[in-house]
Parts: structure tokens; sequence; C-alpha cells
């Protein structure tokens, strides 16, 4: 299987985390798929509805994602979640550094490391969330700010765990606002992630790592961000709640 195949990875945040609420969402993406995506489709799922999303899929191709998880695997912790935990009920991926836990959670880049690793040892594998701050990209320092997220989350992680690994770049003033970057926006810094990649491990292992956008991706929007050679699909927040907009992403490849 091409390890770039486009991935629609829905971010459901705070909502639908009722097991029937999630099962009823998940059944309406279902019919509106009819099975026929051409991308893999990954659900960033609440913990609490993460059970009934597993029975929900059990059988199809969509998989379940968490969306965040502490990097022990157990200990004084009080309410986190073990890696060790997702990974043994079935969650095959774990969003890891959005910008929403950088900025109301404490995430650091040290954290989201020792988070990437954890998920790796229990075969987890990490949607690594970067994206720079609008007063960032005005002044010029997008590139720097992508290069430092990026190097700082992968400090000693081995070469064959990037084969695991996604990356999704999100600017955070696209980030439910509303303002999409454009393809060319986007396109320019998943390239560049994708060479800074290269250069921290080999050009092979970049051409591999599947690179998504997000940042208000949309059922009329999806279709040109996916076409850009750098681009392998979408990390979606506020679409992914509507099944029908977000079932026209996933067949957007
Ligand atoms: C997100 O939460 O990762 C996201 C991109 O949200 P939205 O699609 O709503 O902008």
């Amino acid at each position: 299987k091409n390890p770039r195949t486009i991935m629609a990875a829905g971010n459901w945040k705070m909502n639908q985390g009722v097991p029937k609420q999630a099962e009823k969402l998940i059944g309406d993406l279902q019919a509106e798929l009819k099975g026929e995506e051409n991308s893999e489709v990954v659900l960033g799922v609440p913990f609490t509805a993460l059970a009934k999303a597993l029975d929900t899929v059990a059988g199809t191709d969509i998989r379940i994602a968490a969306q965040n998880c502490h990097f022990a695997d157990k200990g004084a912790y009080t309410g986190e979640v073990s890696p060790e935990w997702l990974a043994r009920m079935g969650v095959k991926y774990v969003i890891l550094g959005h910008s929403e836990r950088r900025e109301y959670f404490a995430e650091t880049d040290e954290t989201v490391n020792q988070k990437i690793k954890a998920c790796r040892h229990w075969g987890l594998r990490p949607i690594l969330c970067c994206g720079e701050t609008l007063a960032e990209r005005e002044a010029q320092q997008t590139f720097t700010k992508i290069g430092h997220q990026i190097k700082a989350a992968l400090a000693g992680v081995p070469e064959s765990d990037l084969h695991f690994l996604t990356v999704a770049y999100e600017p955070i003033w696209a980030i439910g606002t509303g303002k999409t970057a454009t393809d060319a926006q986007a396109e320019e810094v998943c390239a560049f992630i994708r060479d800074e990649v290269a250069k921290l491990y080999s050009r092979e292992t970049a051409d591999n790592l599947r690179i998504l956008y997000g940042g208000s991706v949309n059922a009329a929007n999806a279709a040109g961000l996916f076409g850009q050679k750098d681009i392998d699909g979408g990390l979606v927040g506020g679409a992914s709640l509507k099944a029908a907009d977000f079932a026209v992403i996933a067949k957007s490849a």
C-alpha cells in the first residue's frame, strides 16, 4: 500500500463524547461513504467514546485515533490516559501536539517528543501537529517555528519509527476560523516539512512520510489542497462533525 495514500483524519475535539453520540455520527458517516472513500479514514474521538467507536467501526477500514495520551505507561498522573491502554483497546492513531493542547494544556515540544516515543513503544501511530500563529507568519518566522517544532518533536526518534508517523501542518490562524490557507501556502510549508525530515533522516524516509494540512478544511476546498504535491490529506475539525461534509472530504483524494 502506498504509504502516502491520502488520509482524511477527523478531529472531533470535545464533541460527540457520549458513546451513543459517537455511534450515531459514525453510522451517519458510513451511510454517506457507502464504502466509496478513496482515502484512509481516521476518526479522532474523545476518550469516553473510544470503546464504542472501536466497536462501531469493527470490520471496516475506518481507524480510530485518540486526541492525546500521556507518556508514562501508568502511575500517579491523575486524570491522564496511558498509551498502553489505547494500544491494547485497539486504537491505532494518536493526535499529538495539537495547538489547542499546546495553548491551553501546557503541551510543549518536550512532552510531545516523550509522547511520540511512548506511542511508538506501544505500536501506536502518532499524528504530530505543528503550526505557526498569525503573528509568527507576519514576522516571517513560519519556517523557523515549524523547523524547530519538527526537530524537537523528533529528537531521538529512530528513522524506523518515521514509517508510522504522520505530520499535520496546521497554521493556528486557520484552525476553526474559516480562514483556510491557500493551496500554495499549505503546499509551501508541507514541502518545507518534507525537506526538514530529509535533512534529519533521509530523502527516502521523507518521500514516504505522510503530511496532512489542517485548518478549516471543508467539502469545497479539500480536493484542491489534497491535490498538492506534498499534501497527503487533511486533519479536519469542524467539518468532521458533519457526516455529509466529511464524506465529501474523504472522497476528495
Ligand atoms: C483541527 O482541529 O485540527 C482543525 C483543523 O480544526 P478546523 O478544521 O475546525 O479548522
